[in-house]
């Protein structure tokens, strides 16, 4: 557990019970969380991986504060898919004018969102949709799940946004797990380029202009200028112009899609499908 930069010195007073506070509510981050201490007010972050040690929402965990020792809980955990809520931290990033960072989670949350749109469309739902085809539920979804992970394993930003955007104009939805199947061993590593003019033709308005927003977007390039060789510090302007468009499309395109945790949709009702 680390406390933050801002913290109040430490208090050394002697641990109170979690019964003495109420749960308090999360700042929530895909790496970490933060909460107040309810008692000296310190923000303890504590880190998923290390302070918690589970990549699950957290529900009325109870925690101890790093400064006075308190114990508490914390709740309010979000349960969105990872790729929204990279798409918050990085505007946390942008506010803390770290650039850098914030072009990195954006760019993360794009790639996140295509294969959290694969995984949703080509293997949770037509295993829903499907009622006929006899099959060990788990067996099946684990080894389609698989399949698609390798197909996709060598695929960067561009062959992956080829890959969604031709799932998205088409209107892929498979009805059963043999039309998923054949849906997945028909990608291809190296999809061939996609034509500007066909969503604009293929597509209507709202879907079009997020598609469009897909096809068009450059902040794959800024990431690579970052991350490669020159380490390149972006601007306010650059950076925001890039966050703002990643937001607004991802979170856009969640909503058509109507995508949500990895969890949802396991048990996802098939009569919304
Ligand atoms: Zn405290």
């Amino acid at each position: 557990m680390i406390a933050s930069a801002s913290d109040k010195p430490a208090r050394q007073n002697s641990p109170m019970s979690i019964d003495q506070f109420p749960a308090v509510h999360l700042e929530v981050g895909y790496e970490n969380v933060v909460a107040a201490c309810p008692r000296c007010t310190t923000r303890n972050v504590y880190n998923r991986a290390e302070d918690i040690g589970s990549f699950r929402a957290i529900t009325n965990r109870r925690v101890s504060c790093a400064a006075c020792q308190a114990e508490f809980e914390i709740c309010g955990d979000l349960v969105n898919p990872a790729f929204e809520t990279l798409l918050l931290d990085s505007c946390d990033f942008l506010r803390e004018k770290r650039h850098m960072q914030a072009v990195l989670s954006a760019t993360t949350a794009y790639e996140l969102f295509f294969s959290h749109v694969l995984r949703v469309e080509l293997v949770y739902r037509p295993s829903r949709r499907d009622h006929v085809t006899e099959r060990d539920d788990i067996a099946w979804l684990e080894a389609t799940a698989t399949s698609l992970r390798d197909k996709t394993a060598r695929c960067t930003f561009a062959p992956m946004r080829r890959i969604f955007l031709r799932l998205a104009i088409d209107g892929t939805r498979p009805a059963t797990l043999s039309d998923a199947e054949a849906c997945i061993a028909n990608i291809q590593a190296k999809p061939p380029v996609l034509d500007r003019a066909e969503i604009e033709q293929r597509t209507d308005d709202p879907f079009r202009k997020l598609l469009l927003a897909v096809h068009d977007a450059t902040i794959a390039d800024l990431r690579n200028n970052i991350v490669h060789k020159t380490a390149y510090r972006p601007a306010l302007s650059e950076t925001k112009a890039a966050v703002d468009d990643a937001y607004h499309t991802i979170f856009g395109l969640s909503h058509h899609f109507g995508l949500q945790s990895d969890d949802y949709h396991l048990n996802e009702p098939p009569d919304q499908l």
